[in-house]
């Protein structure tokens, strides 16, 4: 009937809770209920609007034209009894169904929790007012939070089926976009987006701006990619933050601009807004670019700047590496190198000379390891190399050779200038342990340490 994996301990739970044993009380429960059935449901949206977070999901017409009455049939039908198993089977089965229509509109699991604890006070204040005798009454609280905790629990695993389901599938999607479709589509965002900036400049710059004719980010071919594919393709990527941030930056821009009473250029304000404006198109149109390379990179397993491995093979290698350190006791190093300020160089001498001396630098330092050593681009200025069968000793040593051969090499400018570069070196051995994230980890606290200690220098991590 559907894929929940506790489907016969519900089923169990159930024919107990509706049980010969028990049907006095759930027809005690109906009756006190059933009649208020209308009148408790109002009660639970009126206190449900009152949580500010449920305002999202709930509106006062929704609830007047059917959530109310939908609960109250749920109330009724609560306390119906169910003698059969197809009856058992159907009450479940609806349950999972609004466990499935939460999920579709996310509904955070807090506030049906948080609603389900409302209905249970409200409908046991109404038990309470009967005035019952002190074991009746217990009988009816009991059963009644049963009933209900039984029901909620089946919403919400309902519900978490369905989540992981769809993050399942988003991650599927994920992967089927191919990275040359997505760099294709980068491509045509960024002219989109350059088109988008032409359009809003002329704009920008008319006498009398009708503000009905200003072209939106939001909606332009790059707002909606964003907004609709953007953000399920890029999830997790640190440049969706970056889009997103720059569709309400350029907004909030565009807005400022249009409070400004003089929009041309003797305008000091107008222009600088305008070169902010520029500056942060040209930043985002730099990001699609990188990425959509990036990804190609990334499926080629091979950094076409540097021609080293990209990180998509780093786990496979360290894998294997971890697995034979484990089994023969052999263990590996892993240097993580970072260039010394490499920002300043870009902003000195401009990003192809920082590209330039990438290339170089990766050179460099794969032709000072051993060939079955394998070295990785691991991000920006940032390289890992992983040493086979080396021990704590020999590692100084290794390190040191790199650092001092960065250190007295010579790196050439595109026009021929030549300069000199540093590097910081964070060591680690790995360990014995299996998860081998642990030793990238190492190296990294002990890179932090030689960046510390005034760069250009090794640092070799110890326990
Ligand atoms: P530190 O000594 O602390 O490492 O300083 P840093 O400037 O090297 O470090 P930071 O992380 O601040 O800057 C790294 C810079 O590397 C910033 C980024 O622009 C640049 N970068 C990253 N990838 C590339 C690339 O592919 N090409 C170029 N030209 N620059 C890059
Ligand atoms: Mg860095
Ligand atoms: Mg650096």
């Amino acid at each position: 009937m559907n894929n929940l994996p506790s489907q016969e301990i519900y089923k169990a739970e159930l024919r107990e809770l509706y049980g010969e044993s028990n049907s006095e009380i759930l027809g005690r429960l109906s009756r006190i209920l059933t009649p208020h059935a209308t009148s408790i449901a109002k009660i639970f949206y009126q206190t449900m609007l009152k949580n500010e977070a449920s305002v999202t999901f709930l509106s006062h017409e929704l609830i007047e034209s059917r959530l109310s009455r939908t609960m109250a049939v749920w109330i009724t039908e609560l306390f119906v009894p169910k003698k059969s198993l197809p009856d058992i089977e159907e009450l479940i089965i609806k349950q999972v169904q609004v466990g499935h229509i939460h999920a579709r509109i996310d509904l955070p699991m807090s506030l049906v929790n948080f609603g389900m604890r409302t209905l249970k006070a409200s409908m046991s204040a109404h038990i309470q007012q009967k005035n019952l005798d002190a074991e009746t009454e217990s009988k009816c609280l009991i059963l009644l939070n049963a009933l209900v905790d039984t029901m909620s629990s089946l919403i919400n695993d309902s519900y978490v089926t369905d989540i992981v389901v769809n993050e399942k599938n988003a991650q599927a999607f994920r992967m089927q976009v191919s990275s040359q479709s997505l760099a294709f589509d980068f491509e045509r965002l960024r002219t989109s987006l350059l088109d988008w900036t032409r359009r809003i400049l002329s704009k920008l710059h008319e006498e009398d701006i009708d503000k009905s004719t200003v072209p939106t980010i939001r909606h332009s071919d790059f707002g909606l990619w964003l907004t609709h594919k953007g953000s399920l393709i890029l999830t997790g990527r640190p440049e969706l933050k970056l889009l997103i941030e720059f569709v309400s930056d350029a907004n909030a821009l565009v807005e400022q601009i249009l409070a400004l009473e003089q929009h041309n250029s003797a305008n000091e304000h107008f222009n600088r807004l305008i070169d902010e404006l520029n500056e942060h198109v040209s930043n985002v149109s730099w990001v699609l670019g990188n990425t959509a390379q990036e990804m190609l990179d990334i499926d080629s397993g091979r950094d076409s700047l540097t021609h080293l491995f990209n990180r998509r093979y780093l786990s496979t290698v360290l894998h294997h590496e971890t697995e034979c350190s484990l089994k023969t006791g052999m263990r590996y190093g892993v240097l993580y190198i970072d260039i010394d300020h490499f920002k300043a160089l870009n902003d000195n001498y401009g990003h192809d000379n920082g590209d330039t001396i990438l290339q170089q630098f990766a050179m460099y330092i794969s032709q000072t390891v051993r060939t079955g050593d394998f070295t990785f681009r691991y991000g920006g200025e940032e390289f890992l190399i992983i040493l086979a069968d080396i021990t704590q000793e020999q590692m100084p040593t290794i390190a040191e050779k790199v650092r001092a051969l960065l250190d007295g090499a010579e790196f050439k400018l595109t026009d021929g200038k030549a300069i000199h570069l540093t590097a910081s070196i964070g060591a680690a051995l790995h360990d014995g342990h299996p998860d081998y994230q642990r030793t990238i980890a190492n190296a990294d606290k002990a890179l932090y340490l030689a960046k510390e200690n005034g760069r250009n220098r090794v640092v070799i991590h110890t326990n």
